[in-house]
């Protein structure tokens, strides 16, 4: 499985420090993948705070244009130097508010594979399109524009995030047959375009959209589902990361169990404890 962290806007240069200080140790013996996916400030705090460890390192986004007149975009090349592994390409706040089109995510795609990068392609529906009866169609559409000229070899290099709109940052999690069935859409799609085998055993596919602590760990254990792309929502309030300093300072202490995510940090723990440990506010997934 492959857990990656979209931190979004969100951790100073000094904050990622802080925070992957924490989290080094504590994922050292993760069975997932960990990535962390962390705006463009900190691409090189975090390589130096994940140097020799077992995180890899992502960004939000890539341009597909070699170098150019496109302010405010970042290349491959830029990001490559930087240590960069994985991007995170079409993401549903970029498709709402900054005009990304399943063509711009094609071309990202493109150029991210062209370049080495590992692309983590967010795909997923809005609640009217949901509540329309367009699921199927929706996501057919984003995954097919979105691998358009992918060679077959191509797809061990891609990871599919599912993350229907309606999900994130709203606490409305999927459930777990739904998020299910509806990855089974996207995985049925990548057979009829290459094929089953390379559907079943290339690409990655995970959910994301407000995983809570009491979903998570069905969610995870479905057969579609190899993973998950977690969000910010655990770092909107100060209150929330003292809880949660608090309830990891408990956990360090224990022994390897299961994992979890606090804060953004993929923390290992207990399934006992979880429940003496854990407030409803938290964002913690269970893998
Ligand atoms: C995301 O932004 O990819 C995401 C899943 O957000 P959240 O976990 O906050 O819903």
């Amino acid at each position: 499985p492959i857990i990656a962290g979209n931190w979004k806007m969100n951790n100073t240069k000094a904050q990622t420090y802080a925070l992957l200080n924490d989290l080094v140790p504590l994922v050292a013996d993760a069975e997932a993948e960990v990535v962390i996916c962390v705006p463009y400030t900190s691409i090189w705090a975090a390589g130096e705070a994940i140097k020799g460890t077992n995180i890899h390192l992502g960004a939000e986004n890539v341009h597909w244009a070699e170098k150019g007149a496109f302010t405010g975009e970042i290349s491959a090349d830029m990001l490559l130097e930087q240590g960069v592994e994985y991007v995170i390409i079409g993401h549903s706040e970029r498709r709402q508010y900054f005009g990304e089109t399943d063509e711009t995510v094609n071309k990202r795609v493109l150029t991210a594979l062209a370049k080495g990068l590992k692309p983590i392609i967010c795909v997923g529906e809005t609640l009217e399109e949901r509540e329309g009866g367009k699921v199927e169609e929706v996501l057919v559409r984003q995954t097919t524009e979105a691998l358009k000229g992918v060679d077959k070899d191509q797809l061990d290099k891609i990871v599919i995030a599912y993350e229907p709109v309606w999900a994130i940052g709203t606490g409305k999690t999927a459930t777990a047959q739904d998020a299910n069935d509806t990855i089974a859409i996207i995985r049925n799609t990548i057979a009829k375009l290459y094929c089953p085998k390379c559907a079943e055993e290339k690409v990655r596919i995970q959910y994301g959209g407000s995983l809570n602590p009491k979903k998570a760990k069905e969610l995870m254990s479905m057969p579609q589902i190899d993973g998950g792309l977690i969000g910010g929502a655990s770092l909107k309030a100060e209150d929330q990361v003292q809880r949660l300093k608090s309830c990891k300072i408990k956990i360090k202490a224990l022994r390897k169990g299961r994992f979890f995510i606090c804060n953004s940090k993929l923390i290992i723990i207990k399934e006992d404890d979880l429940k003496n440990h854990l407030t409803d506010t938290a964002s913690v997934y269970i893998i």
